[in-house]
C-alpha cells in the first residue's frame, strides 16, 4: 500500500485515507433495501438497466457521517426520481496539506441505518397517503476506495501536485478558496469522477456551501455535463445553526457561540431587508455582532469562554461570487461566512465538549441568499 503512495511529496492525509477505507472495507454491514457498490462497472451495469426501464437517477454525493442536512437532499430527490444513488466518500484531494483529513468523522453503521430508516419511511407515507404518488427510493450506495477513485496516481493534496484534476476559476480561489486553496479543485475533479460513475439525470447540493454549488453549476455548464443540478434549502438546529458534521466536535459551548456566524448573517440580512444596499452597512450589521460577542468572549475567564476568529464575511455576486459594494436589488446578492472556533482553553469537570473533549478546532461556515426586490 505505501509503495503505492511512494513519490507523493508530502503523503500524510494520502495514506491516512487509504487506512481509513482498508478498516472502513472490513467492517462494511450490507444493508437489506439497497446495493452497495465500492466499484464502478457493477454500478454502471445497475445503470444501464435502469435506463434501459425508463427509470430516473438523483445523484447525492455525501462525505458520510449523515444528518438531517443531507436527509433533506435524498427527501428532493426522492420526489424527482424513481431511483437515487447515494455516494459515501470522504474525498483526500480537497483537504489541504495542512488539514486533518483523519479527523472527519465517519460513521458507516448509522449512515446505513439512517438511509434505511428513510427507505422504510418513503414505502410507508407512500403507501398511506395511497395517492398512487410514487416516491423514489435509495437504490444504490455508493462507497468507492481512494483507489477506485484516483486509479493510476495517488490523490495529492498539494497546490502543484500531479493528477488529473478539474480547475474551475476565478470561483474557486474566492471565499472558502482564499484559505483553502486546493479545497474546490478537489471537489469539482471528485464529483466529475462521481458524475462520470453514476451519469445522473439530477444531481443535489446543499446551499449550506453555496460556493461549491456555483462550482459545481459552472462545472456542468462548461464541461456539457447532462444532468440538472437541484439546490436544496440549509437545514438548520432549532437556534438557526446550520447542520454540519462537524458539529459532533462543537460541545455546549462552542455550539452557543458558533451561532454567532447565523446572528452576524441574520443582522446583514435585516440590513438589506431594511433598505440597506451598501457593502458598508449590509457588512457592518454583521461585523458589529461577531466583534460584540468576541468582546464578551473575552471579558470570561478560560473556563466559560470559547474564542473564535473571523475568517471572512462577504457579500457576493450569486454568480461570480464577486464582492459587491453595492447591491442591486433586481439581482440581490450571497451572505457568507466563515468563522474559526478555536479549541477550548480550559474545560469544567462533566462539561459536554463534543468528540475530541474541545481540542479539536473547528470551521464554521454558513451563508443567506438576499434575494432580488420586485
Ligand atoms: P458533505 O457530506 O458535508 O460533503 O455534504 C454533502 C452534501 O450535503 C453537500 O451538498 C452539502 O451542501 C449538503 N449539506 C451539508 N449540510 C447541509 C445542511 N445543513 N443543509 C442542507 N444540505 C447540507
Amino acid at each position: 500500500m505505501f509503495r503505492w503512495v511512494k513519490g507523493v511529496r508530502s503523503f500524510s492525509s494520502a495514506a491516512s485515507s487509504l487506512l481509513a477505507d482498508a478498516t472502513t472495507a472490513a467492517k462494511l454491514r450490507q444493508p437489506a433495501s439497497f446495493q452497495v457498490f465500492r466499484d464502478v462497472p457493477p454500478l454502471r451495469q445497475l445503470r444501464r438497466k435502469l435506463l434501459k426501464n425508463d427509470r430516473t437517477v438523483g445523484f447525492v454525493p455525501t462525505m458520510g457521517a449523515l444528518h438531517e442536512g443531507h436527509i433533506s437532499l435524498i427527501r428532493q430527490a426522492a420526489r424527482e426520481n424513481t431511483d437515487i444513488f447515494v455516494s459515501i466518500f470522504v474525498n483526500p484531494t480537497q483537504f489541504g496539506v495542512n488539514e486533518d483529513l483523519s479527523s472527519y468523522p465517519r460513521t458507516w453503521d448509522s449512515d446505513v441505518e439512517k438511509l434505511e430508516a428513510l427507505n422504510e419511511e418513503l414505502a410507508r407515507v407512500e403507501a398511506e397517503t395511497g395517492s398512487g404518488a410514487k416516491a423514489g427510493r435509495i437504490t444504490a450506495i455508493f462507497a468507492p476506495t481512494s483507489k477506485v477513485m484516483y486509479p493510476t496516481l495517488p490523490p495529492s493534496s498539494e497546490i502543484d501536485g500531479d493528477g488529473s484534476f478539474v480547475t474551475i476559476t476565478p470561483l474557486s480561489t474566492k471565499l472558502e478558496g482564499g484559505s483553502r486553496p486546493v479545497f474546490f479543485r478537489g471537489v469539482a475533479t471528485v464529483c466529475m469522477k462521481l458524475f462520470n460513475a453514476t451519469t445522473p439525470d439530477r444531481v443535489y447540493f446543499g446551499q449550506k456551501d453555496v460556493q461549491q454549488t456555483v462550482v459545481i453549476k459552472r462545472m456542468v455548464q462548461d464541461f456539457h455535463i447532462g444532468t440538472e443540478v437541484r439546490i436544496v434549502n440549509t437545514t438548520r438546529e432549532p437556534t438557526g445553526l446550520a447542520l454540519s458534521s462537524r458539529n459532533v466536535y462543537l460541545g455546549e459551548r462552542r455550539r452557543a457561540v458558533g451561532l454567532t456566524i447565523y446572528r452576524a448573517l441574520k443582522a446583514a440580512e435585516e440590513a438589506y431587508l431594511a433598505g440597506k444596499t451598501s457593502r458598508a452597512d449590509i457588512l457592518g450589521a454583521a461585523r458589529s455582532v461577531t466583534d460584540t460577542v468576541l468582546a464578551e468572549q473575552h471579558a470570561l475567564s478560560k473556563t466559560e469562554r470559547s474564542l473564535f476568529e473571523v475568517d471572512y464575511i462577504s457579500l457576493a455576486d450569486p454568480d461570480s461570487l464577486e464582492e459587491l459594494d453595492f447591491v442591486d436589488a433586481a439581482k440581490g446578492g450571497v451572505l457568507s461566512a466563515a468563522l474559526k472556533m478555536a479549541p477550548l482553553e480550559e474545560t469544567k469537570p462533566g462539561e459536554d465538549c463534543g468528540l475530541g473533549d474541545g481540542k479539536v478546532p473547528v470551521r464554521l461556515i454558513d451563508n443567506l441568499i438576499l434575494h432580488p426586490k420586485a
